[in-house]
């Protein structure tokens, strides 16, 4: 059973439609480079697409009814989308959950210092990374400084061409004889994560006039104090545009595509579909690649709370209604899948890896170790979803993250499985994934948007 390469079969109207999404894509990209600006992007994109507060609609005591299109935030940094169907709530959603934070570089809330004239910024890495490939290349600094009165200082260096970039210095080779013998995960370390910032010294100074200079610039750009690094979330990410890639253009080479390529085909799907069944459902929250953990990640009750807001808005709030409609909802965990790389087969199961421009991928599981920790996602679900794939003429193939025992990962399935709703793994296929730059095929972020759209029509 295999799978056939898509970019064979497509028509020009195809290929029109599949640059038009990709480009919007790469815009989504440069727009959100951490979790708050995805959701400034993604809120902004809804409302153009007639999407209003569900919060504003409960204040003003309106009703929603079928057709109407509403959204919540969770402290900035995570987005719930519904459109009411046709159906009442109590026979569930069709939902896609994506998740649009990335593995990245945190600055530490004490992080300013000089040694030898340089100043630095300490940083705690976010998520899982090779450690050594933060090093040497051009980064940018997004984020917020919140000051004591409460207004929010907005933060992005390093994007704008005419923009001063960063960077983390790595050892000369001349001089890494003994580092080189070191292994992988020790050769660049947490705390040698430091961001160079600066090396010129005020000239009245005679100690830390490199820092103090740092502070004086942070000061006239940005009216911060040293403090304020206390309340600020500043994120250190790889500096520069999401570009297409391959002497054919095939390809997208950016930051985060883990996961805002499922997040924006998630999205683009949410905001095309109208008149379905079922109340549709687009979760894109903050968190999940360190465990979905806080108020802002999929263990929190942010999302069940605006369920039950949903089902009061409409009418139909009761606690078993809440429950039923949990229950009864399907959903597709829109997260990206590891691209079968042939210049590292071994670690690879051949007839079960996902394929560069083979399509959506479904991973029935993910977990380790004999499937610990993960959803395993029921046989009589596959067959409905491969029903509707069949039906919209989507290419999807079927993937497990490596050979067996070699590795392992898990997504937000598991924790919305819990409401005992039918959830499956599926989105695009990366190479590089949690590398600063990562890969994504142009054909597989057609199809998985293509599929995404079925679902929410069919479920
Ligand atoms: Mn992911
Ligand atoms: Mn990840």
């Amino acid at each position: 059973m295999e799978r056939t390469n898509v970019w064979k079969g497509y028509t020009k109207k195809q290929l029109k439609e599949l640059e038009e999404l990709n480009l919007g894509y790469r815009k989504f990209l440069d727009a959100g480079k951490t979790e708050r600006e995805c959701v400034k992007e993604s809120i902004r994109l809804a409302e153009e697409a007639g999407y209003k507060s569900l919060h504003k609609v409960i204040a003003k005591g309106k009703k929603l009814k079928e057709g109407d299109k509403v959204y919540a935030v969770c402290m900035k940094k995570t987005l719930v989308l519904f459109q009411i169907g046709k159906k009442p709530l109590e026979e569930g959603m069709a939902i896609l959950g994506a998740h649009i934070d990335s593995p990245r570089l945190d600055i530490k809330q004490n992080p300013l210092y000089e040694d030898t004239e340089l100043a630095y910024l300490d940083t705690h890495y976010y998520g899982g990374i090779k450690k050594y490939q933060w090093v040497t290349i051009p980064l940018a600094v997004h984020g917020v400084v919140v000051k004591k009165d409460g207004k929010t200082v907005e933060v992005n260096i390093g994007e704008d061409k005419h923009d001063p970039v960063f960077c983390i210095t790595d050892l000369l080779v001349h001089l890494s004889g003994e580092k080189m013998e070191k292994k992988a995960a020790k050769v660049i370390e947490g705390e040698e994560l430091d961001l160079l910032v600066g090396s010129i010294p005020l000239k009245e100074e005679e100690k830390e006039g490199v820092k103090k200079n740092i502070l004086r610039l942070l000061k006239e750009k940005y009216e911060m104090e040293e403090e304020d690094f206390i309340s600020a979330e500043l994120e250190v990410v790889p500096a520069g545009q999401a570009r297409e890639s391959g002497l054919d253009a095939s390809m997208i080479l950016a930051y985060g595509q883990d996961d805002r390529v499922c997040a924006y085909t998630s999205l683009m799907a949410m905001l095309e579909v109208n008149d379905t069944q079922r109340t549709t459902c687009c979760l894109l929250v903050d968190k999940e690649e360190v465990g979905s953990v806080g108020a802002t990640g999929m263990k929190s009750l942010f999302f069940e709370n605006m369920v039950a807001e949903l089902l009061e808005a409409c009418g139909q709030y009761s606690d078993i209604a809440l429950r039923r409609c949990l229950a009864a909802s399907r959903m597709l965990s829109s997260d990206v899948s590891a691209a079968y790389d042939p210049t590292f087969a071994a670690s690879y199961e051949k007839k079960n890896a996902a394929y560069f421009g083979r399509g959506m991928v479904f991973n029935k599981f993910t977990g380790s170790r004999g499937k610990s920790g993960s959803n395993d996602a029921n046989a009589e679900y596959m067959a409905a979803i491969r029903q509707m794939l069949d039906k919209h003429k989507v290419a999807y193939q079927t993937a497990e993250l490596g050979k067996v025992d070699v590795g392992g990962g898990g997504t937000i399935a598991y924790i919305m499985a819990l409401y005992g709703m039918e959830v499956i793994d599926s989105g695009v296929a990366v190479l590089n994934m949690h590398a600063p730059w990562e890969l994504t095929s142009k054909a597989d972020v057609y199809e998985t948007k293509k599929g995404y759209v079925a679902f929410l029509l069919e479920a």
